[in-house]
């Protein structure tokens, strides 16, 4: 017989396992706690969607869609891609599903996202987001609702050493401006940039701001700011927006260089970044930025949609889960050990009803008779529930190794005529 050979997981992608998968469900977790204390509604989005919706949305000059879309043609000819980020298919559905009737709306979701990007530490090409979208707002307010929640959010993981990181790029004529003279600008050292800027400097010069390239550097330092092409309606939402962080508690720092690298962005752009040598920053390295997001007033219309403002982030929950920490996976409140095999059905019994309690419950029935108690001695669970059939008829044997055992040792002696009758 020939030796069949196991596929390999594809590269980029993760098998998330035991405190790991406990760090990830305790980030899932938090948010869906914090975004109702927000008043956010939940959504579930399909993982793909018309290769059109992100190609439109996010645009055309982006990485994204330029080089780590996985797009493929379904069996019918039609070009589909997995989603790269959620933003543009929450807002396809809100043109297609007639969400309008709700705005101002506030949604939250999470779930798996796909880029090919050169897989390393904090960078996957299935990665994983917790979202948070508000729609059909144009008010500041809505920005400052939207960063307190992920402010919370960061708070309540316990991640204290991260600081959002605020810019304005001003509405569409302020960033038209500062576009036409980043432009000029950056045309002047053509030659001396690297050959990523280079490529972006026609097509999308405020990404050149964003080069992590060395030799990107100092002509970025030098190049225009954005605070002098602002108009005064630009610059009043920016002091509505930081006057209502102030107010709510939010710390921020101003980073005048901040640019998102998608296309649809106005006013409002911002990141929450490790602080320089702490913690966070050491744990995730250089792909550290866990949440970024701002305000992109100019999608609907990129789908056909009226004129609708809106504001929203995203988070890496895996970078997240990175800060959070290797997280136990709890031991059992019970064990349940069946010491012969005619204790089977009353074993099951008992575990039935201690989960209907509320109690975890574990189950021992298999391996010799002998070995079965010391593996639940071995489980580290609060209590076990140890049964066995001797001369004298059915007996049962609970042992505790926690203070918290009292209170299931309470419920078996409950349940225990029921059980043995
Ligand atoms: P980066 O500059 O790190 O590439 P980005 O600007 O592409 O980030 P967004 O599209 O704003 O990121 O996504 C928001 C968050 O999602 C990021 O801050 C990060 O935490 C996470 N993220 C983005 N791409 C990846 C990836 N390939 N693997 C893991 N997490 C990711
Ligand atoms: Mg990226």
């Amino acid at each position: 017989m020939s030796k069949v050979e196991t596929p390999r997981p594809i590269r980029g992608t993760q098998d998330i396992f035991g405190p790991d998968a406990e760090a990830f469900a305790y980030v899932v977790e938090t948010f869906e706690r914090v975004r109702k204390l927000y008043r956010f509604r939940r959504v579930e989005m399909p993982v793909f969607e018309r290769t059109e919706v992100f190609a439109r949305s996010i645009g055309e000059t982006t990485d994204i869609v330029s080089k780590e879309m996985y797009s493929f043609e379904d069996r019918g000819g039609e070009s589909l891609t997995l989603r790269p980020e959620f933003t543009a298919g929450i807002a396809r559905a809100y043109l297609t599903d007639g969400w309008q009737q709700y705005a101002p709306l506030k949604v939250a979701t999470h779930g798996p996202l796909f880029r090919y990007e050169r897989p390393q530490k904090g960078r996957y090409r299935q990665f994983h987001q917790i979202d948070a979208e508000i729609i059909g707002a144009a008010e500041p307010q809505a920005d400052v609702e939207l960063l307190a929640l992920a402010d919370q959010l960061l708070k309540e993981l316990g991640i204290a050493d991260v600081t959002l990181h605020l810019n304005t790029l001003g509405d569409a004529d302020s960033r038209e401006a500062w576009r036409a003279a980043l432009l000029g600008h950056f045309r002047a050292v053509k030659g001396e940039l690297s050959e990523d800027s280079q490529e972006r400097l026609e097509k999308n010069p405020l990404r050149i701001l964003d080069s992590k390239d060395s030799r990107d550097k100092a002509f970025v330092a030098e190049a225009p700011k954005i605070d002098d092409f602002l108009s005064d309606e630009a610059q009043a939402f920016f002091a509505a927006v930081t006057g209502g962080l102030d107010a709510a508690g939010v710390k921020w720092i101003r980073s005048p260089g901040l640019v998102r690298g998608l296309d649809y962005y106005r006013h409002t752009a911002f990141e929450f970044i490790p602080d320089e040598g702490s913690v966070s920053a050491n744990t995730l390295g250089s792909q550290s930025t866990v949440l970024g997001g701002g305000r992109y007033d100019g999608l609907m219309e990129s789908l056909g949609g009226a004129p609708t403002p809106a504001v929203g982030w995203a988070a890496g929950i895996e970078r997240l889960a990175m800060l959070v920490g290797e997280r136990g996976e709890p031991n059992a409140d019970v064990v349940v050990v069946a010491e012969s095999d005619d204790m089977i059905p009353a074993a099951i019994k008992t575990t039935a009803r201690f989960r209907e309690l509320g109690y975890s419950a574990d189950l021992i029935v298999s391996g010799s008779t002998r070995k079965r108690f010391d593996k639940a001695v071995k489980s580290g669970a609060t209590c076990i529930v140890s049964l066995r059939s001797d001369l004298n008829g059915t007996t049962a044997n609970v042992r505790r190794s926690d203070p918290d055992a009292a209170e299931v040792e309470q419920e078996w002696l409950k349940m225990k005529p029921y059980i043995l009758s």
